[in-house]
């Protein structure tokens, strides 16, 4: 088992019957997410975004069922061996480290880093529009700017699965918009086999392929993001979006 797989192609990703308990609170999950493309993750607050998001990123270890990668198991594996990559809503950096250093954690944790290695972290700078600002601490930025070297740090480790835990949900539109054509563009080049977790269905609308609808912990409906933005769309995921826009 390898977490060195190539990202250009994407990888498969599948949960495979799994399911997860807070104490009485019991999730289950089947579902496959396209290779090499964004699915959209949505559902009411509480409904298992996160919880998904975990399972895959090895956070949380399913009581049974499988995740597998590529076809391989990693079900048991501890995060750092998964091929996966994750940004999360905040509190992504560490306080004490300066920019170009929280990108560097994505490479090493002990930041012992190659000649190879720095120019890889300047790369990601420069792609996420963060030049000039490498010896900030992450108080001395703003928040959109956090975001920004979270999603740097995750394009260094370069991993074929990106997760995506409303990493912009704290943001103004204009500066929303900005980061998910980002994560887009930077999604198109690589590959990246993609899950995106946000509230908001004009976001969804803007990057995602797919989209995936959680409800009570388990998936309600899946199904192409075209088709479910429709006026055909999934009951289960009209009333929702209708519920958000203040129908
Ligand atoms: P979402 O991200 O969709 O808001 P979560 O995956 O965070 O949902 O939570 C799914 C369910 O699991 C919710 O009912 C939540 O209250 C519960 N839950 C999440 N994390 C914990 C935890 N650490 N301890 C107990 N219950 C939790
Ligand atoms: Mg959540």
């Amino acid at each position: 088992m390898t977490a060195d797989m190539p990202a250009r192609q994407g990888a498969s990703l599948r949960l495979d019957k799994t399911t997860f308990s807070y104490g009485q609170t019991r999730l289950a999950f089947d579902a496959e997410f396209p290779a090499g493309e964004i699915t959209a993750v949505m559902g009411p607050s509480g409904s298992g975004k996160s919880t998904l998001l975990n399972l895959v990123a090895g956070f949380e270890i399913p009581l049974s069922g499988h995740v597998l990668i590529n076809g391989l198991d990693f079900s048991a594996a501890s995060p750092s061996e998964r091929p996966v990559s994750m940004v999360f809503q905040e509190n992504n950096l560490f306080a004490h480290l300066d920019v170009f250093r929280n990108v560097g954690l994505g490479i090493s944790p002990s930041l012992a880093l190659t000649a190879a290695d720095r120019m890889a972290i300047a790369d990601a700078l420069a792609r996420t529009g963060l030049t000039g600002k490498e010896k900030r601490l992450p108080r001395e930025l703003s928040g959109g700017e956090r975001q920004r070297v979270a999603l740097a740090r995750a394009l260094v480790r370069d991993r074929p699965v990106l997760l995506l835990d409303e990493p912009f949900a704290s943001l103004g539109p204009a500066l929303r918009e900005d980061m998910l054509d980002l994560v887009a563009a930077v999604q198109a080049e690589r590959k990246m086999t993609t899950l995106f977790v946000t509230h908001q269905p004009e976001d969804a609308r803007r990057v995602a392929a797919h989209v995936v609808f959680l409800e009570n912990g388990t998936v309600a409906a899946t199904g192409r993001a075209h088709d479910f933005f429709s006026a055909n769309g999934p009951a289960a995921f009209r009333r929702y979006a209708g519920a958000m826009n203040g129908e």
